[in-house]
């Protein structure tokens, strides 16, 4: 996990961008201030429970001119990333998923022995794996060091190294071009936009495509999903503002795909801008849809605070009834974004008794700020809690179905976005 520093080395990392991370404009307007905020994978010991913790500001901006909302860098990138607690094997749904995309582009792309793919953010090669059975050459690339080991484990070449321009030339130096590269989930998380998607467009071959997947901001915004909010998470994306920062890079959106992955996402297709091809209809429709929810106007944007303070208090609402009628809640995961919703509700031990986690690295730990513990999932059918909160509420189907035998001592799940709702096992399995 994140080890903190000194103070002063904290303070001497600290750089906050004057300007847009992707057109370098001025920041002025608030889409919504979530206030102080520790880390969200910094998850705490319990020797570490005795000393003071960092906070740092987490306010949302939104760009006036090509309306990318994003979060300043409060923390700098390399203190967030080397030792990562999340691994993506943990998910079932994410592995699946995973399998699933594979197939499908290795036949769209007709790759082969000759192919080359490369993932930048490869994880523990939960994705890449998928590849090898074919004899298709890939290459990951993963900054944090714990998890990258787990790749190198399975055979995987792993690049323990930040993405960029520079890496990119001497991956092509080394005489080798990728046919697909895979971005999951990783430009929300790249400080330097414009590098990043510059090195991305230098290491495609001329007819090479790359695939992005990132949480939709249309579904962010109409779903109250503030929780996806963190530190690590510097941009909000939008398929208008990827299209602006595409034609910028010499690329061009060619197809898109709406997923229903991290609370709705978009897979996006990237290929170098070609005379001649036409994009699928599927990028003007979905251009033209963010229009629509008015994606376009600077008023969408700023009108988000007060939706996000009225989810707060409907959750906080349910959970003071409960409290006050005796209730006991506990929380199944101990997911990044759910300490964003722990911290800006002000959910602590003494609304949660404990939460659980399927990933045996947390197990023994508290969530960072709250301070809630984090135990395995067997201490739900020793506790049997009243109501259970689900905090990855985007995996909550795979969970339910997982969990439905706590039905026998009458348990309830509650899911927090996009407003309080209590979900009866008894109703959905009997
Ligand atoms: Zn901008």
């Amino acid at each position: 996990m994140v080890q903190h520093q000194s103070l002063s080395e904290e303070a001497s990392e600290l750089r906050v961008h004057a300007g847009c991370r992707s057109c370098g404009a001025k920041l002025k307007r608030s889409f919504v201030d979530l206030g102080m905020s520790p880390l969200c994978e910094s998850y705490r010991s319990e020797d570490q429970l005795d000393t003071m913790e960092p906070f740092y500001p987490l306010h949302v901006l939104v760009c006036e001119e090509c309306l990318l909302v994003q979060l300043k860098e409060y923390v700098a990138p390399e203190h967030i990333f080397r030792e990562y607690a999340y691994f993506s094997s943990y998910s079932t749904s994410w592995v699946e998923h995973a399998r699933t995309y594979c197939s499908m582009i290795r036949e769209r792309l007709a790759l082969g022995r000759n192919s080359l793919v490369v993932e930048l953010a490869s994880n523990d090669g939960y994705l890449l794996q998928h590849f090898l059975p074919f004899g298709i050459p890939v290459i990951g690339i993963e900054p944090a060091h714990n998890v990258a080991q787990v790749a190198l484990a399975k055979g995987i070449e792993t690049r323990t190294e930040f993405f960029g321009l520079d890496l990119a030339k001497r991956i092509v130096a080394e005489g080798r071009r990728a046919d697909l590269i895979i971005a999951n989930n990783v430009l929300p998380h790249v400080p330097n936009l414009n590098d990043f998607v510059a090195g991305l467009a230098h290491l495609l071959k001329p007819d090479g495509i790359a695939t992005l997947e990132f949480p939709h901001l249309a579904r962010l915004i109409e779903e109250s999903q503030f929780d996806t909010i963190y530190h690590e998470h510097f941009s909000y994306l939008s398929l208008l503002a990827v299209d602006a920062i595409s034609s910028r890079h010499g690329l061009e959106v060619i197809d898109v795909e709406e997923l229903p992955t991290h609370g709705g996402s978009l897979r996006v297709y990237w290929s170098l801008r070609q005379p001649g091809r036409r994009p699928k209809p599927s990028v003007a429709d979905l251009l033209a849809h963010e229009r629509d929810l008015g994606l376009d106007r600077l008023e969408t944007y700023t009108s988000f605070t007060d939706q996000v303070r009225r989810t707060k208090r409907q959750l906080l609402a349910l959970l003071i009834e409960l409290k006050s009628q005796g209730k006991r809640i506990c929380g199944y995961g101990a997911p990044g974004k759910g300490n964003t919703l722990l911290n800006y509700c002000g959910i602590g031990p003494d609304f949660i008794d404990f939460t659980v986690d399927r990933n045996p690295y947390k197990h023994a730990l508290y969530t960072p700020g709250m301070n809630i513990p984090i135990r395995p999932v067997t201490a739900l059918d020793e506790a049997k809690p009243d109501y259970i909160l689900i905090l990855p509420w985007n995996l909550k189907d795979e969970i339910i179905c997982q969990m439905r035998h706590v039905a026998e001592w009458g348990a309830k799940f509650i899911i927090p976005i996009p407003r309080a709702t209590v979900i009866d096992p008894m109703e959905i399995f009997s």
